[in-house]
């Protein structure tokens, strides 16, 4: 009995969780599509970059990437990170 109450309580806690990151998922989506560039930008999916490494959003595109061997380009100190050279281009014309 004791068993199945604590199944139930670790089961609200994975599906509170899981709401947390859903909510923060499309709340991070919808400032993208948002961006200065007012287009769409692809969503970041699981299995494009390396895990494990900490991740930058691409001012372009919104793309997130991961900061070890992506292209990033040092502006007024802050260094920014590209998913591509087509973004990097489009960010030093801009
Ligand atoms: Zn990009």
């Amino acid at each position: 009995m004791l068993r199945a109450i604590v199944d139930f309580v670790l089961m609200m806690i994975v599906f509170a969780m899981l709401r947390t990151i859903i909510s923060a998922v499309s709340r991070a989506v919808g400032g993208a599509a948002a961006g200065p560039m007012n287009r769409p930008a692809p969503a970041p999916r699981r299995g494009d970059f390396p895990t494990g490494g900490e991740l930058k959003r691409d001012p372009v595109c919104g793309t997130f990437v991961p900061v070890s061997g992506s292209l990033h380009k040092n502006v007024n100190g802050i260094t920014q990170y590209f998913c591509s050279q087509t973004c990097l281009d489009r960010f030093r014309a801009a």
